[in-house]
């Protein structure tokens, strides 16, 4: 995800913080300042570390949750409205789904659960305001915002948690296009909502959230559309076999040249033996450019960690692999490079098979 920074890895997954993820936090120190001096504001900016930190255990509950099917979160980023793991690929069974879904929200609820048995309820809920009280109504707050990190992920909504629940459930009963469709209309109408609470009420998180809500939904809903339409097709059906190829040896310098003499973003790198060696992308071209490496080999600046699928490989496949990589190579039955397969040339093909 752009504009977002790595902070570290933990149980196999890189731990990212979205820039507007900072924004909430200084949202949240200013406005204290504005209203209780110094000390709100360093209390405030401790609570929202320690929500960040019940955020990560909540998006680590699906990392965990994921990785028993099998399934990998390569990277889990914060945002204010909550974290987002990237899972490798989304359980389409019904039952893995609602599992993954759960155990995020199910985080939370221990976590509350196991305050409440420490700290027990707390009986004025005007305390929970009080941000010079001492570690006990501290305690009280974390606990009460984990239960409401619970609630508010279970809005059957995409993409929050309680989307996906209703996603899973829906698609017992119709088929799982409609149910995301349905699942991520439900989301809009929430964005929407979000929305104008946040600018009737001046909030600007708010509609930070909407916006977010609004976009996800409809990129999820368009996810699931692109694989139904994928379904049935191969590698074949898209791969592009006219192309203009590099070699190693190239300098980008003349990498550059063909960047202009071709419609291509992405080249191939073949070894003299006719085998892939790499891709060249237009940004890592243009970087090297950038840093006036236009002698330097091409070589130096390809991308050799490239997927590779034969002709036959299912078109869903190539979408999985396109999820981590700029580009697929694509081999015919003898190993030998055919074509390859771009997020572009993906989309012109979903454009192209469009029920209309
Ligand atoms: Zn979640």
């Amino acid at each position: 995800m752009s504009w977002s920074f790595p902070i570290g890895r933990l149980l196999g997954s890189e731990l990212r913080v979205h820039a507007t993820f900072f924004l909430l936090l200084a949202w949240v120190a200013f406005s204290a300042y504005g209203s209780g001096g110094s000390q709100a504001a360093l209390a405030n900016t401790a609570f929202i570390l320690v929500l960040f930190a019940c955020v990560v255990a909540h998006e680590y509950g699906h990392a965990l949750m994921a990785r028993r099917f099998g399934i990998r979160t390569p990277d889990i980023t914060l945002l204010p409205i909550g974290g987002l793991a990237r899972l490798e690929r989304m359980p389409e069974k019904p039952g893995q789904e609602l599992a993954v879904a759960l155990a995020g929200p199910a985080v939370n609820v221990v976590i509350w659960a196991a305050l409440v048995v420490i700290v027990g309820v707390p009986t004025d809920v005007r305390s929970l305001a009080d941000f010079s009280a001492g570690p006990a109504e501290f305690l009280g707050r974390v606990a009460a915002v984990n239960l409401f990190l619970a609630v508010f992920n279970l809005i059957p909504a995409f993409p929050m948690d309680g989307g996906r629940v209703l996603r899973a459930v829906l698609s017992i009963f119709t088929g799982r296009v409609r149910a995301t469709r349905i699942a991520a209309t439900a989301g809009q109408i929430v964005a929407l909502l979000f929305g104008f609470w946040g600018a009737s009420s001046g909030n600007i998180v708010l509609i930070l959230i909407a916006v977010f809500v609004f976009l996800a939904a409809q990129a999820e809903a368009a996810d699931v559309q692109n694989r139904a339409i994928a379904h049935g097709l191969s590698a074949r059906d898209a791969v592009i076999t006219s192309f203009e190829p590099l070699s190693p040896d190239d300098t980008l310098a003349m990498a550059g040249q063909a960047l202009i003499r071709t419609t291509q973003h992405e080249f191939p790198v073949l070894a003299a033996d006719g085998r892939l060696a790499g891709f060249l992308t237009r940004s890592a071209l243009l970087r090297g450019m950038a840093e006036g490496a236009a002698t330097r080999p091409v070589s130096d600046m390809m991308e050799t960690d490239v997927p590779v699928l034969p002709l036959s490989a299912p078109l869903e496949q190539v979408l999985d692999a396109l999820a981590q990589a700029p580009a697929v190579a694509v081999t015919d039955r003898f190993g030998a490079l055919a074509g390859y397969i771009t997020r572009e040339n993906i989309g012109e093909l979903m454009v192209l098979r469009q029920p209309r």
